[in-house]
């Protein structure tokens, strides 16, 4: 059997007259840009997350940008985030003119360690980026703790968790602004760029309004050194197609989650941990093992695609390599060379999910020969 690491293709084939509906409906409205269908996202993302306003920007990237310049962020700030995140974050924070500072993140959960925030504060921070990475929440109760005492703001990372919980509260609703991607292999995707500030304030979400559209505050009249960063009309109907089935799928990406701990739980891999009180919606179901290139070559034999989620912390990267310091980021780096995705999405059948499972177990059993 032959498993995709992602078919969007199955996305489409379900849902391909809401699709073609939505697609139809902007071409019959003729109006591109702005508009009500990009009102009509904004309004139910917002209510999906709980939160008061939702702005369509994009992309995730410059989603991030524009929050973080929204909440104060300013040219020579330091922005503190996870030194095991994707690029987008890194390039975000740049955008907005700040110097990112990294952090090591939880080696048992992966994301930002709370616990070594504070060493990493200087005079010159300005705020805290939490990543809510492969679908689970950043530990936000002591992050925002630590951020209030020393005067920071915080801006989640949500590109990753459309719908994670943090104690009863979703993804988006857990600082002072949060930044959501659209790219089409996210939990919730468009068919191309696309992205989304987040947040309760009315003054962060009016500014960040006025950043994604040259800083008018009226036409032709600038206020702000802005930019062109809209959600187009179309991607903002396609969106709204899909956001009703958003929670769905993410109980199918838990199922599946679910199938995989059950089957690996007594091989010796490293399973992804719920935290309590953490609603997990894995974006990816990425696993942690010594000899990991030997387990994705046996995989691949068996039709079983896999991806890694991320293969260099960012100071690995030659355009980064500045962010290092001397006793390097250990809990990044090791997660560089441990991890593994496998395939998660909600289009996975069960068959399909229990073959990944079988042909992960037997190449792991086959390689150290013995149950945990
Ligand atoms: C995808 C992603 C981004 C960037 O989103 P784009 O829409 O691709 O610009 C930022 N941060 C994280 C954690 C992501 O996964």
């Amino acid at each position: 059997m032959n498993v995709p690491f992602l078919d969007l293709a199955r996305q489409v084939a379900d849902l391909r007259p809401e699709l073609e509906r939505a697609v139809s409906e902007v071409l019959d409205g003729a109006r591109f840009v702005g508009g009500e269908p990009l009102e009509r996202f904004e309004r139910a993302f917002a209510d999906y997350c709980g939160a008061g306003h939702a702005v369509g920007v994009a992309s995730g990237t410059d989603a991030l940008e524009i929050a973080l310049r929204a909440v104060g962020v300013e040219q020579g700030d330091e922005v503190v985030t996870a030194a095991n995140t994707c690029i987008p974050t890194i390039a975000a924070i740049e955008g907005a003119g700040a110097r990112p500072v990294l952090v090591d993140p939880d080696p048992t959960t992966y994301i930002l360690n709370p616990g070594l925030l504070e060493e990493a504060l200087t005079e010159r921070t300005a705020a805290v980026v939490p990543v809510h990475l492969y679908g689970q929440c950043a530990d936000m109760e002591e992050i925002v703790a630590t951020a209030r005492r020393h005067g920071l703001k915080v801006v989640e990372d949500a590109a990753q968790a459309h719908g994670a919980e943090y104690r009863g509260r979703r993804a988006g609703t857990l600082a002072d602004a949060a930044a959501f991607s659209f790219y089409p292999t996210k939990n919730l995707g468009a068919m191309g760029d696309a992205g989304a500030v987040v947040t309760d304030d009315p003054d962060v979400a009016e500014t960040a309004r006025r950043l994604r559209e040259y800083g008018e505050r009226t036409r032709y009249e600038s206020i702000l050194h802005g930019r062109n960063s809209r959600l187009d009309t179309v991607q903002a109907a396609v969106l709204s197609a899909k956001l009703p089935h958003l929670d769905r799928w993410n109980s199918r990406r838990r199922e599946v989650a679910a199938l995989y701990a059950e089957a690996l739980a007594d091989i010796a891999v490293t399973l992804p941990v719920e935290r309590p009180g953490s609603l997990h919606v894995y974006h990816l179901f990425v696993l942690r093992v010594g000899a990991r290139e030997t387990l994705r070559e046996r995989l691949s034999q068996r039709g079983v695609d896999t991806l890694i989620h991320y293969p260099r912390a960012v100071h690995e990267h030659p355009a980064y390599a500045s962010l290092a310091r001397e006793r390097g980021f250990p809990a990044a780096e090791r997660l560089a060379r441990e991890v593994v995705s496998l395939p998660c999405y909600p289009e996975l059948s069960d068959d399909e999910a229990l073959a990944v499972a079988s042909a992960v177990r037997d190449s792991v059993l086959h390689q150290d020969g013995a149950l945990t």
